[in-house]
């Protein structure tokens, strides 16, 4: 549950996550601000504060910079995070994902209208016609496709030339995550899969995905790539891997697990 309106006591020591247009404030030494409120490097007016969970025994806050940024050189993206451990990752996540959230939620989306956010859930409301939203997570599946000691590894028009990593797509209306998976990976690379297992999920706040991970069996068909979306793909030996995502990502821990379990020993 995030807390919002919150009302902070003079002296209450705390991490600050301030975020500006997606983008994390650092100090110069690239740590996370911590302290009193009255004492944090930089303020902004009339700005909203969230408190958004806990860190080692301190709590933590969302502060929603508006204002314009001004050393841009200590404004990061979430993703540096990703190799400070999962509980700062996650709560990087979702400073970055409320701050998107309140930004994108001042108006109706129905009749225009002013939103006001509720008090006692994370949602915001519009008092003339009910409209209720909530921050939006669109969730994603990456799938890990093995075969014969093989892994199904693509480049997407988005990674530079020697990087490839499994195949990801969004899960549209209606669609169950098993078959948004079956149906991503015909559309990409134009093959069959079967077995579908359930490894895992990260949330992945770029802006406001939720990756979730599975391993799936080849079953058949010729790799097709898909136009502008897939430059290249093919079948790589779990031995002999090209520059993937690191550990720290769940397609990385994909890859990595179909080499622990399917890898020529
Ligand atoms: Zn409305």
């Amino acid at each position: 549950m995030i807390k919002h309106s919150v009302v902070l006591s003079a002296k209450e020591q705390a991490y600050w996550f301030i975020v500006n247009q997606g983008r994390v404030f650092l100090s110069a030494e690239g740590t996370l601000p911590f302290g009193s409120q009255s004492h944090l490097p930089i303020a902004s007016q009339g700005t909203q504060i969230c408190w958004i969970g806990e860190y080692q025994q301190h709590p933590c806050y969302l502060m929603v910079f508006d204002d314009q940024a001004t050393d841009e050189t200590q404004w990061h993206s979430a993703r540096v995070f990703l190799t400070h451990g999962e509980a700062l990752f996650q709560l990087a996540a979702r400073a970055t994902q409320v701050a998107l959230f309140l930004q994108t939620h001042r108006f109706c989306g129905q009749c225009g209208s002013a939103m006001h956010l509720v008090n006692w859930e994370l949602a915001s409301l519009c008092h003339k016609c009910g409209h209720r939203c909530y921050p939006r997570i669109a969730p994603c599946v990456l799938v890990a496709i093995v075969n014969d000691g093989k892994i199904l590894l693509a480049r997407s028009s988005r990674h530079k030339a020697g990087f490839f990593s499994v195949l990801a797509g969004f899960v549209e209306s209606a669609e169950t995550l098993e078959q948004a998976a079956i149906r991503e990976v015909k559309e990409e690379v134009g093959v069959d899969i079967t077995d579908l297992q359930y490894v895992g999920s990260q949330p992945w706040p770029f802006p406001h995905s939720l990756m979730t991970g599975f391993l799936a069996q080849y079953a058949g068909g010729e790799i097709v790539c898909q136009p502008h979306e897939i430059e290249e793909a093919y079948w790589c030996e779990l031995d002999k891997l090209p520059q993937t995502p690191g550990i720290e990502t769940l397609s990385g821990q994909l890859i990595a697990l179909a080499q622990q379990r399917y890898g020529r020993k």
